[in-house]
């Protein structure tokens, strides 16, 4: 608590006084009574108690959070005049003061992702102030299916307009915007086509550069984050491969869309398949010196530190197979985004995989999320994306 860390566990409350039934600020005393820290604390929530403050100066309420979001949209005003990249992230929970709660922009609109209970009651205030500062078209706010249970949240959309909230009919249509020039496009709701994940944007130029003249296995494409900077790299043919289906169709819609944009050339459909699988199984099958670039991009396998031991293999296995079959010489992007795994933990899985894959390992780039994805140094947990590009060499 001392050393700023957010998270208070029920363990380590001695007593709440006076007893506290509903949610509400509080502070957070030492036995003697001195102040450590401003905090929501909330019986409901799977955290206790989340510090926010630890300026007694300052007094907890509705203004305090209006401050907490009017920094965090300052810190992004750079974000605002890039002439190439309308998608970014405006709030990043903890690692921006305000727990629970992430808010990322999409053009004219905003889109907040609610993962704890102080985030959704202090919704309103909080889309109050976003209206205020930036006039958006619409906030839309979905709970985070990962977290409704944990924090005892209905698993709902909210909509704010003028920073009110708004009754809304499901006709809205969908919202174009950039990345790094290229073209995407998000449907309301909180189907597979309406999700993005900004916080891969360095990591795809990255892997951009990357691209030109290579055959590329991108596993876990989603709607093609990575294919479509790939080819804007010049790859000579993208197997994109995911779970979902919709996600892969919406894809190929993409591709189109950067066709018609302009921003890839014509002809790049067909440089693209797309296989419906589980990842984990299709690279098994894949040809062995097919590939010369392969991206893993996985989602969370370690959802609690709990089940780090056994993500921690699965991780193992699916990068130990990638460098078993890329070819010699290759290069593989390859991520966690398990908070609860290290940067320490993700460098020894790809040292054991490389070890069994019997392939030696050079590092090229270090890659993690972007700067409006910041790692507060006092929650160690908001380093959760983390990545390499690495070259096997056998
Ligand atoms: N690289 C993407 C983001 C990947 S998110 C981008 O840049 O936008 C993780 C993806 O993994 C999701 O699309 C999900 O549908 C997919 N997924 C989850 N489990 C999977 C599995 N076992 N096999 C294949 N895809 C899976």
């Amino acid at each position: 608590m001392r050393r700023h860390h957010p998270w208070v566990f029920s363990g380590a409350i001695g007593s709440v006084e006076p007893a506290f039934t509903e949610a509400g600020w509080a502070e957070a005393v030492t036995e003697s009574g001195a102040f450590i820290a401003y905090g929501w604390y909330d019986e409901k929530s799977h955290i206790i108690l989340r510090l926010i403050s630890w300026d007694r100066k300052q007094s907890p309420g509705d203004d305090m959070v209006r401050s907490l979001v009017r920094g965090a949209v300052e810190r992004r005003k750079s974000f605002f005049s890039l002439p190439d990249t309308t998608a970014f992230r405006l709030i990043h929970g903890e690692a921006d003061f305000i727990p629970g709660l992430a808010v990322d922009a999409y053009g004219r609109e905003l889109r907040a992702i609610v993962s704890s209970r102080f985030a959704d009651k202090n919704l309103g205030v909080i889309a109050e102030e976003l209206d205020a500062l930036l006039h958006p078209d619409v906030i839309e706010a979905v709970t985070d299916k990962q977290f409704a249970g944990l924090e005892g949240l209905a698993e709902r959309i909210r909509h704010f307009r003028g920073g009110k909230e708004t009754r809304e009919d499901e006709s809205r249509s969908s919202v174009r915007f950039i990345e790094r020039g290229i073209w995407y496009e998000a449907a309301p709701g909180k189907g597979q086509k309406s999700g993005f994940y900004c916080d891969q944007r360095d990591s795809r130029s990255i892997a951009e550069e990357y691209a030109a003249g290579r055959t590329v296995l991108d596993l876990f494409s989603y709607t093609g984050g990575f294919t479509l900077h790939l080819l804007r790299g010049g790859a000579l043919s993208v197997d994109a491969v995911d779970s979902s289906e919709s996600a892969l169709r919406h894809l190929l819609y993409q591709i189109h869309l950067n066709e018609d944009k302009k921003v890839l050339p014509p002809g790049s459909r067909e440089k693209v398949t797309i296989t419906a699988a589980n990842a984990f199984e299709h690279i098994r099958q894949a040809e062995e010196g097919k590939y010369d670039m392969m991206i893993l991009d996985p989602p969370k396998l370690a959802k609690t530190k709990s089940s780090l031991g056994n993500a921690m293999k699965a991780y193992k296995d699916l990068n130990r197979v990638a460098m078993m079959k890329i070819r010699n010489g290759g290069i593989i992007a390859t991520f966690s985004c398990s908070g609860a795994m290290t940067r320490e933990d993700f460098r020894m899985m790809l040292a054991w995989a490389a070890a069994d894959a019997g392939a030696e390992i050079q590092i090229l780039r270090t890659l993690s999320a972007g700067e409006d994805h910041p790692v507060r140094l006092s929650f160690p947990e908001s380093e959760y994306l983390k990545g390499y590009i690495i070259r096997v060499i056998r």
